[in-house]
């Protein structure tokens, strides 16, 4: 039963909704939390898409950024069933002779098995993997003073360059096709600057606590959020869908988990001019096509560690990912797209019946595109893993279109809210003084097109609810979970 007045109505049940609701719920505030969907969890949600009895995440699947998250480290989600399993191998990144180059925890391990590039792994990744703890609250914030600016300078003169650019320190088709497929995240060409950033955070976070999967699927992030919300006396509301500001009931601040293009429909009368011109110039990256299938069997991964990976990249050569990714951002559908792909009923057998198995795979595609990828992604499959078609027993899939119908946010398919580019990196979506303020009292934006950007961490939630605290209610927000000073890890 709804309040006739709150002190804050959050719009979204993203991680970045979920993240704000508990910080304000937190401050002891009047907090209501409505959803559009019947789901709760936005990029959060499971289900059985293909058969009964298997279940696929929609959306996220490795959550490397959530279990290290400044924010999620410090609210008490294993209470609320909240379980992480961590696979041996990250990432494996196979190749056309039945090999496979693998990211395992051990940074001494995986920088071994990289032959001559040993010691330019070690000199790339061991500075940013030991100062991680000191750089991660600034990394993943809005642009500001840091705490730490030799750490972070150090860091940034690696991450800013294009990944094509730094591959240049490696030698082995090995090393240079892992950065790719590592940098290839950034759904965008690898010759941009900052690719490099979003690789080096994804290894770091590797070699620091590995890329763990929710046992159950990805809706237990979203359901031990809400159960943490709903404790500390939030309420939440599902299917009501937002379409103008004129719904909500009274409250001294409102926090939008939606993207630019929605705002503007919401609220678009209310924001000023500049800020609305400020908003239509935001621009979407690449869209996603994706396939979920049921399978009767692992796929037969030619290369054992890829049958030991959470996560497989499925492109080949930098030089291959690199002009994929280029086709795609500039319209066009890659004959061999690079694929990301996730097995996760290998390593937690909730997801599937007894001895079955599921897949999860995506591909970038042209903002918007509804051409279909299926036999493009499955031929990737095959490529590395012959008589992987002979599995399938069940098939699902989404284009850029149906993506967005069942996420408002994924505009034209952008999963990350918006292009995650060097201009629009800390500045998204409007250089301002505080990118979470919008430009009427009172009304934040705080998904994935805020600062830091997409994926499943809640610290957009996080800034725009402290940002709401400090503004309207005088009050400090929580803490972050600060790892003491990192001890340098150990090496061969
Ligand atoms: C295929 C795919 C794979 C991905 N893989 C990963 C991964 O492995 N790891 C990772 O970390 N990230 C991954 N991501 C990205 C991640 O899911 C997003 O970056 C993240 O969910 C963004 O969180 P958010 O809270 O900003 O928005 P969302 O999670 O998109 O949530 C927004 C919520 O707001 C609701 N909403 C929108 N408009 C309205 C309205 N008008 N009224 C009411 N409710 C509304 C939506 O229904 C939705 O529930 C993936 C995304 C996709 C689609």
């Amino acid at each position: 039963m709804r309040n006739p007045e709150y002190d804050a109505v959050v719009v979204g049940s993203g991680p970045n909704g979920l993240a704000a609701a508990i910080v304000l719920q937190q401050a002891g505030l009047s907090v209501l939390l409505l959803e559009g969907k019947d789901q709760l969890g936005g990029g959060l949600r499971t289900a059985e898409l293909t058969l009964p009895g298997f279940h696929h995440d929609i959306c996220s699947a490795i959550h490397p950024l959530a279990a290290a998250s400044p924010y999620f480290q410090t609210l008490p989600l294993a209470q609320y069933g909240l379980e992480y399993i961590t696979p041996p191998v990250a990432a494996a990144h196979p190749f056309d002779d039945g090999t496979a180059a693998m990211v395992v925890n051990s940074l001494a391990d995986t920088a071994h098995s990289l032959g001559v590039d040993e010691q330019a792994y070690q000199q790339l990744l061991a500075p940013v993997v030991a100062s991680w703890p000191r750089i991660a609250n600034d990394v993943l914030a809005p642009l500001r003073f840091p705490k730490h600016p030799l750490d972070l300078a150090r860091f940034g003169f690696s991450a800013l360059q294009p990944a094509t650019l730094l591959a240049n320190r490696f030698q082995t088709r090995e090393a240079r096709g892992l950065l790719a497929g590592m940098a290839a995240h950034a759904i965008q060409p690898l010759q941009n600057l900052t690719t490099s950033a979003i690789g080096l955070v994804l290894l770091a976070a590797a070699h620091r606590k590995g890329w763990p999967l929710p046992k159950g699927g990805s809706q237990s992030i979203a359901n031990a959020l809400a159960a943490h919300f709903r404790a500390l006396g939030g309420q939440i509301e599902t299917g009501t869908f937002v379409r103008s500001l004129a719904q909500l009931p009274a409250a001294k601040a409102v926090l939008l988990d939606v993207t630019p293009a929605q705002l503007l429909q919401m609220a678009g009368h209310k924001l000023s001019g500049i800020y609305q011109w400020q908003l239509r110039r935001y621009r979407y990256g690449m869209g996603v096509f994706k396939v979920d299938w049921a399978l009767d069997a692992p796929i037969p991964f030619t290369a054992e560690g890829c049958r030991q990976a959470g996560t497989v990249h499925l492109g080949g050569t930098l030089e291959e990912i690199a002009a994929s990714e280029k086709a795609a951002a500039g319209g066009a559908h890659p004959e061999k797209p690079f694929v990301l792909l996730a097995q996760q009923s290998l390593f937690d057998a909730t997801r599937a019946p007894a001895g079955q198995h599921t897949a999860w795979a995506y591909c970038h595609v042209p903002n918007g595109s509804t051409q279909d990828m299926t036999t493009a992604i499955e031929l990737q499959i095959e490529r590395f893993a012959p008589g992987f078609r002979e599995r399938i027993i069940g098939r699902h899939t989404f284009n850029t279109a149906q993506m967005e119908a069942h996420n408002p946010n994924y505009v034209g398919g952008d999963i990350n809210g918006g292009l995650l580019d060097l201009t629009q990196l800390f500045t998204r979506p409007a250089l301002r003084a505080s990118p979470y303020r919008t430009s009427q009292a009172g009304l934040y934006l705080c998904s994935s097109a805020t600062p830091p950007g997409g994926g499943v961490h809640g610290m957009c939630g996080y800034h725009a609810a402290s940002r709401a605290l400090r503004d309207i209610f005088h009050l400090a927000p929580p803490p972050l979970y600060q790892e003491s000073a990192a001890p340098a890890l150990p090496h061969r």
